[in-house]
C-alpha cells in the first residue's frame, strides 16, 4: 500500500524526541509522502524547516488555525507569504472556522480566514481548510471566493455540510474519526457519497488516534504509520479493496497539492 498523509502535525512537541523513528515507521507502512500542517506562523515556519530537511518525504502547509486568529496582526499575512513562496509549501492553511471550541472570537476567525483565502488565491496555492461546527457560515464565506483547489480537512460533519462542500468543488479529508465506533458511525455511510476523485486520507497526528487500534500506542499518540489502518477502515465502508482506495487517494493528493 502506498499512501499520502495529507495532514500530520509533526511539529507537535510529542514528536521532538523520535521523529526519525516516526518517519521510518511511516515509510515501512507505505506512507511515502506526508504533508505537515502549519497551524500558526511559528509552526508553519517549523513545518517548512522539516520539509527542507526531508525533501524526499515531507511537504508543508503555511497558515493560521482559527484557534489562533486572535493572535494575528498586520505582519501575519506578509510572514505567511514569505514562508509559502517556495515549492515545499504546497497549500495555504490550515485556515477556516472553529465554532466548537471558540478559542478566538468569531469576527477574528472570519477576518483571518478571508485573509488566508485571499493569500492562497494570490499565490495560486490550494487551501487546506478547517471547519468545525461552523456550517453554513464557512460554506458562505468560501462560496464568495471559490478557490480553484481546496480540501476540507478532517471532515466530521453531516450530509448537508458534505453536499455543500462537494458543490464548492472541495476535496474531503477523512481521518481516524471514522474508526470511532460511536461518533464516527455517520461517516461510515457518508464516505460513500464522496466521489472517488475527491477523497483524501489523513491521520491528523498526534490527534485522533484510531479508537479501534489495538494495542493503543504509547500515550495514545497518533502517527502517520497508522494511515493504512484508516485506509482499510475507509475501504471497508466503501466495500472496495484497500489497495485501490490507497492508490486513488494518493493520486488525488498528488493532484491537489501538485506533488511530484
Ligand atoms: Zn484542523
Amino acid at each position: 500500500m502506498r499512501l499520502v498523509d495529507i495532514g500530520a502535525n509533526l511539529t507537535h512537541p510529542s514528536f521532538r524526541e523520535d521523529l526519525d523513528e516516526v518517519l521510518q515507521r511511516a515509510r515501512s507502512a507505505g506512507v511515502e509522502t506526508i504533508v505537515v500542517t502549519g497551524t500558526s506562523v511559528a509552526e508553519s515556519s517549523k513545518a517548512l524547516e522539516l520539509a527542507n530537511a526531508r525533501p524526499e518525504t515531507i511537504h508543508a502547509t503555511a497558515g493560521v488555525h482559527p484557534h489562533h486568529a486572535r493572535e494575528c496582526g498586520s505582519d501575519t499575512i506578509p510572514r505567511l507569504r514569505e514562508i509559502a513562496k517556495g515549492e515545499r509549501v504546497v497549500a495555504i492553511g490550515e485556515c477556516g472556522l472553529d465554532f466548537n471550541r471558540n478559542y478566538s472570537p468569531h469576527p477574528d476567525q472570519e477576518k483571518w480566514f478571508v485573509a488566508q483565502l485571499e493569500l492562497g488565491i494570490e499565490l495560486g496555492k490550494p487551501l487546506f481548510l478547517h471547519s468545525r461546527d461552523a456550517h453554513p457560515r464557512f460554506a458562505d464565506i468560501l462560496g464568495s471566493f471559490r478557490p480553484r483547489k481546496a480540501v476540507a480537512h478532517c471532515f466530521t460533519g453531516a450530509r448537508a455540510e458534505l453536499r455543500a462542500y462537494l458543490d464548492l468543488g472541495l476535496y474531503i479529508g477523512i481521518t481516524g474519526w471514522i474508526c470511532d465506533e460511536r461518533r464516527g458511525r455517520p461517516l461510515l455511510e457518508l464516505v460513500r457519497e464522496i466521489p472517488r476523485d475527491r477523497l483524501l486520507l489523513e491521520t491528523d497526528a498526534p490527534y485522533l488516534t484510531p479508537r479501534d487500534l489495538h494495542p493503543q500506542p504509547r500515550a495514545r499518540r497518533n502517527e502517520p504509520a497508522f494511515l493504512p489502518h484508516i485506509a482499510r477502515a475507509v475501504a471497508r465502508a466503501l466495500g472496495r479493496p484497500a489497495e485501490e482506495v490507497a492508490a486513488e487517494t494518493a493520486a488525488n493528493a498528488r493532484e491537489l497539492f501538485s506533488l511530484p
